[in-house]
């Protein structure tokens, strides 16, 4: 059977005044799967990432979503079509409480007026919808703390949460455990796993640790290229991965 595409990448190439970052990659990531993006600094993993939300525009190459060439489109039209980065669009306010948070997102995401929300059936409807997602993320019982005061790991999750709301297609993480202690990386291992059991996920991620556990298909960058791609097991025994990656 062939693999269901949801995302494909065709030699794409971005150069930034001759300097080569991308250069020639080919991504597949299918439709409900983990799909990490690793490798060493400068590898091209933002630079991939910005393509993909079209915050750059490729030199060469193209970028195939559902099957439609989006090569040439604006962000808004490839985030409207379901492509979510978090951490960037979903960019949360620290004074406003979790719970406004995740409830400004799901008005962005349906395009509705606040007018709209003056009905109490439809703000009802609105703060349902907000605990689920708040509930789905283990955010209900801090609906009330402000974003500032959310622990650090616990932002991910809010950020998470508010990419939710706009109910993505494909929903891109760049690099969720950054800068996170252990526990807190478990936490948010766990809620990519959950999240990531009903829709797809692409994501750059440095914890190898992490990835091990999560991704069901891991491509390797270097220097600009994919030098390696398939589950965690084969690819962790790939030489140029081990030499160029691991460090071993
Ligand atoms: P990664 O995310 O894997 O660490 P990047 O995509 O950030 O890698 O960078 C890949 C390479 O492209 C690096 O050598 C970086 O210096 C270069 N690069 C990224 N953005 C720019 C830019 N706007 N102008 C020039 N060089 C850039």
């Amino acid at each position: 059977m062939s693999k269901d595409f949801i995302l494909e990448t065709r030699e794409l190439v971005k150069e930034f005044k001759g300097f080569v970052a991308v250069n020639g990659v080919n991504l597949g990531v299918q439709r409900g799967q983990i799909h990490a993006l690793i490798g060493p600094n400068g590898a091209g993993k933002t630079t991939v990432f910005n393509l993909l939300t079209k915050f750059l525009i490729p030199t060469k190459g193209q970028i195939v979503f559902n099957g439609n060439d989006i090569t040439a489109e604006k962000p808004s039209q490839v985030a409207r079509r379901g492509i979510v980065r978090s951490f960037q669009i979903s960019a949360t306010f620290p004074n406003l409480t979790v719970m406004e948070n995740v409830r400004i997102g799901l008005q962005r995401a349906t395009g509705t007026s606040m007018h709209f929300w003056r009905s109490e059936r439809s703000l009802n409807q609105l703060n349902d919808k907000a605990m689920d997602l708040l509930d789905q993320v283990d955010l209900g019982s801090m609906a009330d703390l402000t974003a500032v005061e959310l622990p650090y790991g616990r932002k991910r999750a809010l950020e998470i949460a508010t990419t939710l709301a706009m109910d993505p297609e494909l929903m891109l993480l760049d690099e969720p455990t950054q800068g996170m202690g252990h526990e807190d990386v478990d936490r948010v291992t766990q809620l990519i796993k959950k999240v990531g059991a009903n829709r797809t996920i692409l994501m750059v991620e440095h914890n190898m640790n992490v990835v091990s556990k999560i991704a069901d298909t891991i491509s390797v960058l270097q220097r600009g290229q994919v030098i390696a791609e398939g589950p965690y097991a084969v690819v962790s025994q790939n030489p140029q991965v081990l030499e160029a990656y691991m460090g071993t």
